[in-house]
């Protein structure tokens, strides 16, 4: 196991201002790599505690992953410390500054002075180019009394650091460890994350190779199955394995085998089968329409939306019956039915989606979190009671994402939909 220490640097870090999602992204993807991580450092942007913090760091780590502190400003000291560290001067790397230039240039304006002490590097260090930003990265193979040890130097902004890990560090490491890794995602919807483990609990209890990990957000669980192997075969067929493990023991809850949010399952699907959507939303408040249209090439698939809160609005828009309102309330299985049979004539989609529920806070004797998703399409309609718990915003998330995962599961389970 290679030992990894993650050293942020950032006095914003230090105050609370921002949250270290750096560190936890790296953390996230290192076990992947074949590295074990004990211990995070923040430090703020000064010198000498940058220092101390970094010899610690090398005294007990095989690599250390700074985070920030590589851009134009005077507070900007990651590299100046380091090289001063390890003996090294700062010279111009050319092609770093070439790529300021048309940075700048790119974006109509020129770099100024300051900018190119970016594009120093300690003297011998590989460069990491940057894609999306001006400060390189760079990575510094220690000699001497470092011996063994390696720095590597990433710009804060998440957009630059999460693409240059991939590209430059996660190689590193397999190139490191020597052996070839795989990782695998399941998407699971429908679920609960406890659920999920102890469906998989089979499974995953003892398991060390493919191992699996489980996250959840939103009313989603993600798991990671992730394989090592002496060839890139070997690792894949293991991931596999254990991915065809997980869809055996979850069935259709799984919506994706690959690493996306289910909207962009939902367009792939319906742009395969050649079909439209329609949604009609009350607590989520067009929460679903901007999932939808958050996919690109949602237009050929998206027809329409609309946010009807009231009921007079669900009655004006959506044809929804003073009566079905006055007998059953806005919130309840008729009206939603209503609320998606109305859409789908208003739109003229073959699927219309309709939501509608109590998200809360609590007034009066409301039942916060009960929630109806309905869907019209072919000649039916179904509609689903869901009991969501949580917070306002939470119950809202909730409704969106299982509206969207109901749209997919009537895809799936009506192949001749078109009819
Ligand atoms: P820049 O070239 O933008 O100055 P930098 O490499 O010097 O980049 P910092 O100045 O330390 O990085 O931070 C720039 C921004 O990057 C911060 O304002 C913050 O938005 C983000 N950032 C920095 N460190 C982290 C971190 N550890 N986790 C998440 N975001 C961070
Ligand atoms: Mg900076």
């Amino acid at each position: 196991m290679i030992i990894t220490e993650v050293l942020s640097v950032g006095t914003e870090l230090l105050m609370g201002q921002i949250a270290n999602t750096d560190a936890q992204y790296i953390s996230k993807r290192l076990p992947d790599a074949g590295a074990g991580v004990y211990y995070h450092t923040v430090v703020g942007d000064n010198d000498r505690r940058l220092a101390g913090c970094l010899r610690a760091a090398l005294a007990r780590a095989d690599i250390v992953i700074t985070t920030g502190g590589l851009g134009p400003t005077q507070d900007d000291l990651t590299k100046q410390t380091i090289a001063r560290e390890f003996g090294l001067a700062l010279e111009e790397d050319d092609e770093s500054r070439r790529r300021i230039d048309a940075f700048f240039a790119a974006r109509g304006k020129q770099a100024t002075v300051n900018n190119y002490r970016q594009a120093l590097i300690p003297r011998g260090a590989e460069v990491l180019a940057n894609d999306h930003g001006t400060a390189p990265g760079c990575m510094i193979r220690g000699t001497g009394e470092y011996d063994g040890k390696t720095v590597i130097m990433l710009p804060g902004p998440p957009g630059e650091l999460r693409p240059m890990f991939e590209k430059y560090v996660m190689p590193l490491y397999r190139e490191l460890a020597g052996r070839a890794i795989v990782s695998r995602f399941v998407r699971i919807c429908g679920k609960g994350e406890s659920e999920v483990e102890t469906i998989l609990m089979d499974l995953i209890d003892g398991q060390t190779d493919p191992t699996f990990a489980t996250y959840a957000k939103d009313g989603l669980v993600t798991v990671r199955v992730t394989a090592s192997g002496n060839t890139e075969a070997e690792a894949t067929e293991k991931a596999d394995n254990g991915t065809r493990a997980i869809c055996r023991l979850l069935g259709d809850n799984v919506y994706s085998l690959t690493d996306e949010e289910p909207e962009q399952t939902l367009i792939r699907l319906l742009k395969a089968r050649g079909l439209t959507v329609a949604a009609a939303e009350s607590l989520t408040g067009g929460m679903i329409s901007q999932k939808l249209t958050s996919v690109p090439g949602a237009s050929a698939v998206v027809c329409a939306g609309c946010v009807t809160y009231t009921d007079e609005a669900k009655q004006k828009l959506l044809g929804v019956k003073p009566d079905t309102l006055a007998r059953f309330t806005a919130v309840s299985a008729e009206t939603c039915r209503e609320m998606a049979e109305g859409m789908r004539a208003l739109s003229g989609a073959d699927i219309a989606v309709a939501v509608t529920g109590y998200a809360g806070p609590r007034v009066s004797d409301e039942p916060v979190g009960l929630v109806y998703i309905g869907a019209a399409y072919v000649g039916n309609v179904l509609v689903k009671e869901c009991r969501f718990t949580g917070s306002r915003e939470r119950i809202r998330a909730l409704t969106a994402v299982n509206a969207i995962d109901l749209t997919r599961r009537i895809l799936l389970n009506n192949a001749d939909f078109n009819a």
